[in-house]
């Protein structure tokens, strides 16, 4: 027996007798799932007891180094921890920016320091993290960002606003861009900062979207005072943090498209058509409708594919480079194209936002529609990839 086949069969035990039962066969729902933090929301009761078993053997963040709680499993026993997951159709344990963007980051950029105190927490589930990219003027063209921070003995004293911040409003820190030297390049006079969203001076307020929920918001910095060995690496020298995190960012996005949400509400395009327009003889009866069902199947299953390939082929360490714009553009663009179909298929019934007449799942898919619309501008526009993929990857000039 290899060693890899006597892993399996540990973590298939283990998993069998240990993860709640109630969890079992609710599969893995990206959006819908535990994020941890200071006020956790479990959405399910046992979730609580399934985080807690699995940060305790650092299954939370299964390649992490053991040393900073994680349970620095190989690529291949990673591979088989996700196998037996989704065998049992168990949720993720936990997730959010912590596991996705800023843990990843502070393993390759951070101090010592800031690894003992930060990794071990987002193992654990314990801090909710959240993203201060993005600011009214300084969206795509983010290196325009404005919030400043000014050095004031060993602290700096922060500005400014940032805007879409998603879950500002239920985070316990954020990774933010600041301006620390407004004479230089603009690439050049940007820090990277980590602040601690219970400072004094840290307001937010959540923005209301089309879908009706309000999953982001404005976060306000008015003179905010947060230590100087927040920099992650050094001062001014953020924007290849920042670089490398949107690499993170763009590859667990993609992964979210790419087969990771597999949740049991889903209903899969042939259900959804078997549901509102069976023809009598059994098929679809509009030809171009089932034209876009069979394609858009054939291309999700094609992209999951792809995405558990190139994962499984990256090697211990390696960073998401620019490729990782050709999966995020891809992945949402087909979400999309997958929604704008199940709008096609349930035709009327897809145009109800409130009272009688639609079913509950219909109202919920009429605001899941909606929300897809965010998929290519989250991350970084699809035009801001395809900028990226011809200039980063294909090498074509400006
Ligand atoms: C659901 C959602 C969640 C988000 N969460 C966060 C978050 O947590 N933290 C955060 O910091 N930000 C977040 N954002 C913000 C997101 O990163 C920005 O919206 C995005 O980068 C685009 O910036 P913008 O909205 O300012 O649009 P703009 O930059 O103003 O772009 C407007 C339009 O112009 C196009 N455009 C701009 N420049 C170019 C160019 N050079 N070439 C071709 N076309 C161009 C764009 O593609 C777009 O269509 C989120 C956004 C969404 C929708």
């Amino acid at each position: 027996m290899t060693e890899l086949t006597i892993f399996r069969e540990e973590i298939r035990e283990w998993l069998e007798s240990s993860a709640p039962g109630a969890l079992k066969g609710i599969g893995n729902n990206v959006l819908e799932g535990c994020w941890g933090g200071r006020n956790p929301i479990f959405p399910h009761p046992e979730q609580e007891e399934w985080l807690s078993l699995a940060a305790e053997k650092g299954l939370t963040a299964p390649t992490w180094p053991k040393k900073y709680g994680g349970a620095g499993l190989s690529d291949d026993e990673h591979k088989v921890f996700r196998e037996e997951v989704s065998r049992l159709k168990l949720p993720a344990p936990l997730i959010g920016f912590g596991l996705t963007m800023i843990g990843p980051t502070l393993l390759r950029f951070g101090t010592d320091e800031q690894k003992a105190q930060h990794i071990p927490s987002i193992v654990k589930g314990r801090v909710r993290w959240c993203q201060g990219y993005s600011e009214p003027g300084a969206g795509s063209d983010l290196a325009s960002l404005q919030t400043r921070a000014e050095v004031d003995g060993n602290d700096y004293i922060i500005n400014g606003t940032k805007v879409w911040t998603s879950y500002a409003d239920k985070s316990d820190w954020i990774f933010a861009l600041v301006r620390t030297d407004p004479g230089a390049k603009k690439q050049e006079g940007i820090t990277f900062l980590l602040i601690d969203m219970a400072t004094p001076g840290i307001s937010v307020s959540p923005i209301l979207l089309i879908s009706g929920s309000s999953p982001f918001c404005e976060t306000y910095f008015e003179d905010v005072r947060v230590p100087r060995k927040n920099v992650v690496t050094e001062e001014n020298a953020g924007w290849t943090v920042a670089k490398a995190l949107l690499g993170h960012e763009r590859s667990m996005i993609a992964d979210a498209f790419g087969g990771a949400a597999e949740g049991k509400k889903a209903k899969t395009l042939p259900e959804m058509a078997k549901s509102y327009v069976y023809g009598g003889g059994g098929e679809v009866a509009d030809a171009v409708l089932r034209d876009r069902i069979v394609q858009n199947e054939m291309d999700t299953a094609a992209f999951k594919y792809t995405v558990q390939r190139t994962r499984d082929a990256a090697r211990a360490g390696q960073q998401p480079g620019a490729e990782s714009s050709l999966f995020k553009v891809y992945g949402t663009e087909l979400n999309q194209r997958r929604y704008d179909i199940l709008m096609k298929i349930a035709g009327p019934q897809s145009l109800g936002w409130e009272g009688t007449g639609f079913e509950d799942e219909e109202l919920g898919r009429t605001r899941e529609w909606l929300r897809s619309r965010g998929n290519s501008i989250e991350g970084g526009t699809s035009e801001i990839q395809r900028n990226i993929i011809a200039k980063r990857v294909l090498g074509l000039p400006d």
